[in-house]
């Protein structure tokens, strides 16, 4: 063939791919060299905050140079594809010729390539790793709201006295939270207790009495328990009053209970609450499930009945109802009330942790308001 190459056309052509390789590996090698020694980040600061070049910019420079210049449309390429082209006499001379350029271009790109690899993954675990030196971000904990405080210092009280704790449910039908109750319909007890109604008849229990009638179906008697929970009235949301709040109800019966129990037990109750020397006192009232029914007061524990704010000067405070079931109450659970007797109690927890805790506004208690709530811890 006319235009057979020797090895002196090679040699020329290598000998400028060299310089011209060489005169471009200069700035990305100065550029590496600084990424390398410094103390860059990832994202390409050091640690200063100076923006300065990425170490993987400089990756991606030695990458580029590596395509170009011994990637499939190289020059280096093309020129191992030609020694095909070459007079056979210099054919093995230009071979190793190409070989060593083919070195001379990859070998200082890996060795650069490796020099990143080592700093990008020294700094990814620098940045991973955790500094054990510095003090800790304790995770803040919670703590029980002051309701629930309150109702677990209740029933420990009533768990000591004997009682079981029982957990009624919220929504109801009318005959638990009304006809059970010796509240009939058109009875004007219904427009004191008025709560909220679904679409279907149920209604939000509007006191936790409920839960007596279903203790009774499901126990039977002799009977002592007590439930805490939620009630709902329709209320207009005051500082003493909130649609929703919260009730613990007692319930005793067995043959022989008498009111000198209710008022033994309350005047215990009260004394483990807020110490020894609690006086009680009960004051007649009417409640439609108990018969005789009394409300209950205890001394102000705040000013030991020489009256306050609290008090409101009266040196007493109201705390809940009470008295003794009625016997139609009893009946309608298939309890004989000529065998059988007891009496039931209810307080609001709210109420007790608003006085106890001297709150102006029961509508602390619901909002949720994490500086309010910090307090009683
Ligand atoms: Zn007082």
């Amino acid at each position: 063939m006319a235009d057979k190459l020797s090895f002196k056309d090679i040699e020329a052509k290598i000998a400028d791919l060299l310089s011209t390789f060489y005169k471009e590996l200069e700035p990305v090698k100065s550029v590496v060299w600084d990424s390398v020694s410094s103390d860059l980040t990832l994202r390409g600061k050091d640690a200063a905050g100076n923006d300065t070049v990425a170490l993987v910019e400089s990756k991606t420079k030695l990458q580029d140079l590596r395509t170009r210049y011994s990637g499939k449309k190289s020059e280096l390429s093309t020129l191992k594809r030609s020694i095909g082209l070459v007079i056979p006499e210099d054919r093995a001379k230009t071979g190793q010729a190409i070989q060593k350029l083919e070195i001379s271009i990859t070998d200082p790109l890996t060795q650069m390539e490796d020099d990143l690899n080592v700093k990008i993954s020294e700094i990814r675990t620098a940045e991973e790793s955790i500094d054990v030196t510095l003090p800790g971000r304790r995770p803040r904990r919670g703590h029980r709201h002051p309701i629930t405080l309150l109702r677990e210092r209740i029933e420990d009280i009533f768990v000591a006295l004997g009682y079981a704790i029982e957990d009624g449910r919220e929504l109801e039908t009318d005959f638990y939270n009304f006809t059970a109750l010796n509240i009939p319909d058109n009875h004007p007890a219904r427009g004191a207790q008025d709560t909220f109604y679904t679409t279907d008849g149920f209604a939000l229990r509007s006191q936790t009495s409920t839960v007596q009638i279903h203790a009774m179906q499901r126990r039977g008697v002799p009977v002592r328990m007590i439930a805490p929970g939620r009630v709902f009235r329709r209320d207009t949301p005051d500082p003493t009053h909130n649609p929703m709040f919260f009730q613990v109800e007692g319930l005793c019966v067995d043959r022989g209970i008498t009111m000198a129990h209710l008022k033994g037990t309350v005047a215990e109750f009260l004394r483990r609450m807020f110490g020894p020397e609690t006086v009680t006192r009960f004051r007649p009232s009417y409640f439609p499930f108990t018969e005789p029914s009394a409300e209950f007061d205890f001394g102000c524990f705040k000013c030991k009945g020489s009256g306050c704010r609290i008090c409101k000067n009266s040196g007493w405070i109201e705390l809940g109802g009470s008295g003794m079931v009625h016997p139609n109450v009893l009946r309608i659970v298939g309890v004989d009330p000529q065998e059988y007797s007891g009496f039931a109690f209810g307080l609001g927890i709210d109420r007790m942790a608003a006085l106890m805790y001297n709150l102006d506004d029961i509508r602390l208690l619901f909002e949720n308001d994490v500086r309010f709530l910090e307090q009683f811890e």
